[in-house]
């Protein structure tokens, strides 16, 4: 079994980082908005290609709250590190982010950046992702999937304990591989 773990809004606390950089503050989070782009007066590619989103914004976004509880559950599996680049600035700031952050990680190669995910999906891959449409590409091209639950996807409503999500979410997967 192998398991994914995506960064942006699962192990890094991004929009924080956001409402840092652009001094707004991104909350309440609007019901059913997942693109902060709007949010922050902006179209989306006009965010993410903003000269204030270098290489330094994204090497320096703090981890979140459950990085280190996420780590240390995923650890005991063959994980990998898998992360969505924006731009050249992003990919070489995320490269950054977990040379400084997760060096084991790094130095283990267990990291993978790539505007593809889905095309890691097996039946015993799970991914564990923040975003919807991610969650739906990977599990249509035949992957196991856990919504990690923020206030901008469908498991909103359980955002206040995630690692419960995750945790079961793993567990069952477990049960269900062991059956077939
Ligand atoms: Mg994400």
């Amino acid at each position: 079994m192998r398991l994914m773990i995506d960064m942006d809004g699962v192990l890094v606390d991004i929009m924080r980082g956001l409402e840092k950089e652009f001094d707004i503050l991104l909350h309440p989070w609007p019901k059913g908005a997942y693109n902060p782009a709007p949010l922050l007066g902006f179209t989306t590619d006009e965010l993410w290609h903003s000269d204030r989103l270098s290489v330094e914004f994204w090497k320096n976004l703090h981890p979140t709250q459950e990085c280190t509880e996420l780590m240390s559950i995923i650890k005991d599996y063959n994980y990998y590190i898998l992360t969505q680049p924006v731009t050249g600035s992003c990919a070489a700031g995320k490269m950054w982010w977990i040379w400084r952050n997760l060096p084991k990680a790094y130095a283990q190669d267990r990291w993978i950046i790539t505007s593809a995910k889905y095309v890691l999906a097996t039946p015993d891959t799970i991914l564990i992702d923040d975003c919807d449409n991610n969650i739906k590409s990977f599990q249509d091209a035949g992957g196991r999937v856990i919504t990690f639950p923020r206030p901008w996807n469908k498991y909103r409503d359980r955002c206040d304990k995630p690692m419960e999500h995750v945790i079961s979410g793993l567990e069952w997967h477990h049960a269900e591989m062991q059956r077939v």
